[in-house]
């Protein structure tokens, strides 16, 4: 289920120290390393799935459920009702970097539209 050599793998098994704000059976959240915005947060599904394209209709719950837990953690943070973006990137056009799904969680300031 998980990679030895995934570092979000190894946050998720705590080999690696990050700053959790929520963690339940399927999906842990952390602060980001290199924040974009006063709030950025990383959900990641704690069974490993590299990149949007992998995901099966069987794993569709697991999307849902990261979604979810970024609508909770934005209501705790109290920014719901100014807003946030929520970012999924998938591989090299789509800015990737770090080849564990990963739903961006940003907030605490305005966005533009479209992204650069
Ligand atoms: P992406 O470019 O969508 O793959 O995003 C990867 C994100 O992971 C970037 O925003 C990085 O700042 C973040 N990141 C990389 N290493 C760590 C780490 N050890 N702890 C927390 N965030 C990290």
């Amino acid at each position: 289920m998980t990679h030895s050599n995934c570092l979000f793998c190894q946050i998720a098994e705590k080999k690696i120290p990050a700053n959790i704000a929520f963690e339940d059976e399927y999906v842990i959240a952390f602060h980001d390393v290199a924040p974009q915005a006063p709030i950025h947060i990383l959900i990641i599904p704690k069974k490993h799935i590299g990149t949007i394209n992998d995901f099966s209709e069987q794993e569709s719950h697991l999307l849902g459920h990261m979604v979810l837990t970024a609508k909770k953690l934005a209501k705790e943070l109290e920014v719901a009702d100014d807003g946030y973006r929520l970012n999924i990137n998938c591989n090299q056009h789509g800015g990737q970097t770090v080849f564990h799904t990963h739903l961006h969680l940003l907030a605490g300031r305005q966005f533009s539209w479209p992204p650069g």
